[in-house]
């Protein structure tokens, strides 16, 4: 099938409060273009400089959200147009976050990443390091960064219970952090959590952001 006709199906199936980013990384920008004339406004990118490289080519009303992991040094190449950054995992990289979109006079809308898979590599903090940074002295002083809520990714396995039970640890996560930090802040609302070979247990489990590439554009290579 083609891109069109998965963007259909995804735009039917999914129920109206779940946010579709179309995860283009790897993908050439006449793709991203079939996607946004069939109505997909809202992007995703991991790479710094492909998400620099494809952003002034495209038209401007398009969301771009970063997913990957970022780089402090390279938040200042995004800052100026990024609409949510999805993997803030250190308290170093929410201040030059700020400090950038200060600059570009915005303020950027950020996920915490936690780390809830049981595989090593997989980046994100943990609920105490959250905890540490929430309430640190630096973290009061930051303005231009908006808090919309957390982002993990399972561990890539073919068994749902594994799936289904880091999704649940993710959204305790965030329940608990509304409850600690975030109980007046009715921006801190958003659970990013779901990809094209997971997405209908995330959402079972609470997701309000998909993160899909493949089921919309194909596999990448
Ligand atoms: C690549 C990527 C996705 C999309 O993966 P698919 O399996 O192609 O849907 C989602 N989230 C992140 C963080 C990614 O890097």
């Amino acid at each position: 099938m083609g891109i069109k006709e998965n963007l259909d199906q995804f735009k039917k199936a999914l129920l109206h409060h779940v946010q579709l980013v179309a995860v283009s990384k790897t993908k050439p920008e006449s793709d991203i273009l079939i996607a946004y004339n069939c109505g997909q406004r809202i992007f995703g990118e991991n790479k710094v400089q492909e998400l620099s490289n494809k952003h002034p080519q495209l038209p401007s009303d398009i969301e771009w959200h970063f997913i990957g992991h970022l780089q402090s040094n390279k938040v200042k190449y995004i800052a100026p147009f990024v609409s949510l950054i999805h993997g803030v995992d250190s308290l170093k990289l929410l201040k030059e976050i700020n400090k950038q979109a200060l600059k570009s006079n915005r303020t950027i809308n950020c996920l915490l990443q936690f780390h809830i898979a049981s595989e090593e590599t997989k980046f994100g903090l943990n609920y105490e390091e959250a905890v540490e940074i929430l309430n640190s002295e630096s973290f009061a002083l930051i303005k231009n960064v908006n808090i919309a809520g957390v982002m993990g990714m399972a561990t890539y396995t073919n068994d749902e219970g594994v799936v289904r039970k880091e999704f649940k640890h993710l959204k305790e996560i965030f329940n608990d952090l509304k409850q600690e930090f975030f109980q007046y802040n009715e921006n801190f609302k958003e659970i990013s959590m779901g990809m094209s070979d997971d997405y209908t247990i995330a959402i079972e489990e609470g997701s309000t952001i998909v993160r899909i590439g493949s089921a919309i554009f194909g596999a990448r290579y």
